[in-house]
């Protein structure tokens, strides 16, 4: 009998040993998620765009060469040239333009202006 409690010990000692790594590494990955999903909170709720239905209120027209309204004749985010007849939109706040497909998509992720960076809303 003398051989077998030192066994169990060893078997009990090396089982508590286990779940306390485990439990490390369970509380050290959770407390690094929490971390992460803070940081990720935080980036989220200072920029999280502008609303759909505020983009779609922005004064739209069409790209006409020959009255040129906006300031430059190419869409900073696609880098691409206007052409006569682009829908354009163009931000109130600066004055500045873009394709409407170009700046839903990036109001949809900033809500500031590509070109000047200025916040159009708060
Ligand atoms: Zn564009
Ligand atoms: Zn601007």
């Amino acid at each position: 009998m003398s051989s077998v409690k030192p066994d169990f010990i060893l078997v009990h000692a090396a089982l508590i040993m286990i779940m306390v790594a485990v439990v490390g590494i369970i509380v050290f990955t959770y407390s690094g998620t929490l971390r992460h999903q803070s940081i990720a909170n935080r980036i989220t709720s200072a920029d999280k765009g502008i609303e759909k239905k505020v983009v779609e209120a922005l004064p739209k027209s069409a790209y006409d060469s020959d009255r040129r309204k906006i300031s430059t004749g190419d869409c900073v985010i696609c880098l691409m040239e206007y052409a006569d007849g682009d829908k354009i939109r163009v931000l109130p706040e600066c004055g500045h333009g873009f394709h409407v497909g170009c700046i839903e998509k990036w109001l949809g992720l900033q809500s500031s202006c590509p070109s000047c960076r200025r916040k159009l809303i708060g």
